[in-house]
């Protein structure tokens, strides 16, 4: 950031130039990335508060780079939808994660264990794209995965003030079985009411509401709060997810308030799919 005259510009800073010689080579490198083979997906468990059994699992993609090393998707999924890279990386994204959860499925003996459940983060950019339904229903088709093992995770800011143009792909999905689960729920201003009129069968909790579980005893208002949220999706048939849980008492706070499902460093760490079915494995024999 530097200016030819005037000294506007003169306090250069190196960190920001790298920031954004970083983000053009990232951005240059993007579109061919997928053909390369560069990204992965490690799979994070998702576990029952109630009984602590591994249900299922959320889907996280990394970008194994060839100079920077693994990089986290905060640092490329903007760019990704940027470009539109997203479309066929979210398309890549999902069809490898069904396929993970056939695979869990036929390693478990069939239902052994139980299903385990996939979820899957959901761009904005890919609920406006017309392919998504048609797409979606070839991946389960073709792995012949259930509808119902699987969870589209979209974000609550991507769906304030939705109209029923962006719904309807959605409703089309959840019609089939398909669970959509409200992201980062809490961080944005949507209206309590208006879940109603949202076709999601799951709300999942943000972090900060997890974080300020850290402290015991929780502070009183959030503790309100969470337990208001709670009440409020299970009487409308949600389910609550709660997502950051990083220590034992967090958790037992949580499923003192009615939470159903957690996921945090407390149980693991995203990870390896291996990973995963020895966690589900272990979970089942004792
Ligand atoms: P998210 O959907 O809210 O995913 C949860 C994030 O919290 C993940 O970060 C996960 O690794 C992290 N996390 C899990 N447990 C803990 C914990 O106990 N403590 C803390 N501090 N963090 C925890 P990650 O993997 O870096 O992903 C960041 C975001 O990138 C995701 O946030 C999601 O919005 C996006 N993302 C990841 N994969 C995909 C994808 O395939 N498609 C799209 N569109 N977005 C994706
Ligand atoms: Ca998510
Ligand atoms: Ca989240
Ligand atoms: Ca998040």
């Amino acid at each position: 950031a530097k200016a030819a005259g005037g000294n506007r510009f003169e306090l250069a800073d190196p960190e920001a130039d790298a920031r954004a010689i970083t983000r053009h080579g990232l951005t240059t490198a993007l579109p061919t990335a997928l053909d390369r083979g560069e990204f992965f997906i490690e799979y994070q468990p998702l576990v029952h508060l109630g009984d602590g059994s591994v249900r299922g699992a959320e889907a996280l993609v990394r970008w194994l780079h060839p100079q920077h090393g693994v990089l986290s998707p905060d640092r490329f999924i903007p760019l990704a939808e940027h470009t539109g890279l997203i479309v066929p990386l979210g398309r890549w994204v999902l069809e490898q994660s069904v396929r993970q959860a056939r695979e869990w499925r036929d390693v478990n003996g069939g239902d052994a264990l139980g299903p385990l459940r996939i979820n899957v983060n959901l761009s904005p950019c890919q609920l406006t794209h017309p392919g998504l339904v048609q797409d979606t229903v070839e991946i389960l088709e073709r792995t012949g995965v259930a509808p119902d093992a699987l969870c589209l995770e979209v974000t609550e800011s991507a769906l304030i003030g939705a109209d029923d143009d962006l719904l309807k792909p959605l409703r089309r999905l959840a019609e089939m079985g398909v669970d959509i689960a409200l992201d980062d729920f809490g961080t944005g201003y949507s209206n309590l009411a208006n879940l109603r009129r949202l076709p999601v069968s799951v709300l999942k909790l943000d972090r900060s509401f997890t974080q300020s579980m850290q402290q015991f005893p929780a502070d009183p208002v959030d503790l309100k709060i969470v337990e208001g949220i709670v009440s409020l999706a299970h009487s409308l048939d949600l389910a609550v997810t709660v997502e950051g849980v990083e220590t034992g008492a967090q958790a037992e706070q949580l499923r003192i308030l009615g939470c159903d499902t957690a996921q945090g460093w407390y149980y693991a760490r995203p990870g390896p799919p291996e990973r995963l079915h020895e966690l589900a494995l272990v979970d089942a024999t004792g």
